[in-house]
């Protein structure tokens, strides 16, 4: 089958010619087995630092010559699994890769999913990995209550789009975002619910976030740190309460120190700041899936996906991916049928 594999750690940004698309041999198909074609593959900052062998990660990170891995769905070809017949559809871990040979039974193997209930794309979206960790940043990390003042960073993205409309329907008073560019966030208040969004590169945040929230923000669901972190420390109010998901601005080289000690302004204000890593989070899994299969049967949230053809495409689109390239979930499609 082809897969995507990794030629040579980056030296600074990821380049094209850092990955290679190589043929390789499938294992024979044992007993337990399936034999999955992916159909749509996920694409996640988290790659980034896969790519690097220093950087201490959740998961493994990524061996030059091996195939890179990652979410992914697809429709089951062969199975020696009684139970998982030939055409469901399975989401697992084996991305950046035409076929692949799953274990049924593990918990990293396949979890079936149901194209009835949302469209493929949604499934490694808003009721995917990415729904699921704005669910679980805003419920549980930030505890947000009914009348709070949210601000969300890269808010155009997979996890900022759920997480801003997740905000309002949990009962946000407001909900306030950043974004790259003019264009996404005009977005952001046209089609994802937010009260206002402001272009982090044209203007300091700390400005935006003093004309957008004047009063002040109860929550953080910061996706990228640095700076914006900086500037939210300041706009919390006492109590507010700041979940940690992510950090694209610390990325590469254009990253910029930050002075820690805007810290003191936790002390001050006894701000709780707390990261998580989502699959810590599995038992609301249950929850999440009824709540936000719900208000997309009602029709009450909007999701957007964009969407790369191609497994040699791949590759591109992570780099696109980094570079701001997407609005809502980034996905490479392999053929849907
Ligand atoms: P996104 O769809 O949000 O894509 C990443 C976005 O980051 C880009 O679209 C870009 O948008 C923005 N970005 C890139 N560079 C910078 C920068 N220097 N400063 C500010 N924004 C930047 O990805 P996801 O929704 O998949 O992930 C969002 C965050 O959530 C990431 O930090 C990711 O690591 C984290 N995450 C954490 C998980 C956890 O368990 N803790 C699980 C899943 C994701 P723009 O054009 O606006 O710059």
């Amino acid at each position: 089958t082809r897969v995507v594999c990794l030629v040579r750690r980056p030296e600074k940004e990821p380049a094209p010619g850092d990955f290679t698309v190589e043929e390789r041999p499938l294992p024979p198909l044992g007993e337990g087995q399936l034999l999955v074609r992916n159909l749509y593959m996920s694409v996640d900052p988290s790659m980034r630092g896969r790519l690097e062998s220093t950087e201490k990660h959740y998961t493994h990170n990524f061996t030059p010559g091996s195939p890179l891995d990652g979410r992914a769905l697809g429709v089951v070809e062969e199975s020696r699994c009684p139970g998982v017949p030939p055409g469901v559809y399975v989401r697992h871990q084996l991305g950046w890769r035409e076929r692949a040979v799953l274990n049924a039974a593990d918990t990293d193997g396949a979890d079936r999913i149901d194209p009835q209930l949302a469209p493929l794309p949604t499934w490694l979206g808003l009721l995917g990995q990415t729904g699921f960790t704005a669910y679980v940043g805003l419920t549980r990390v930030a505890a947000l209550r009914p009348g709070d003042t949210v601000f969300v960073s890269a808010a155009a993205g997979a996890v900022g789009t759920a997480a801003g409309q997740f905000a309002r329907l949990l009962g946000a008073d407001r909900v306030v975002g950043t974004a790259g560019g003019p264009d996404k966030c005009a977005l952001l208040v046209k089609e994802f619910g937010y009260d206002a969004a402001a272009d982090y590169r044209a203007e300091p945040v700390r400005d935006s976030l003093a004309r957008m929230a004047p009063d002040g923000i109860d929550v953080y669901f910061d996706n990228v740190g640095g700076e914006q972190l900086a500037a939210a420390l300041h706009a919390l109010r006492t109590g507010g309460r700041v979940a940690l998901c992510g950090m694209m601005s610390q990325f590469g080289g254009a990253r910029r120190t930050v002075d820690i000690n805007h810290l003191i302004q936790a002390v001050l204000k006894r701000l709780m700041l707390c990261g998580f890593i989502v699959r810590d989070h599995d038992d609301l899994r249950p929850e999440f899936e009824q709540q936000v299969a719900g208000w997309l049967a009602e029709g009450r949230i909007t999701t957007r996906e964009t969407v790369v053809d191609g497994l040699e495409n791949a590759p591109g689109a992570l780099l696109s991916l980094l570079g701001g390239g997407n609005v809502g979930k980034m996905l490479v499609s392999l053929g849907d049928s």
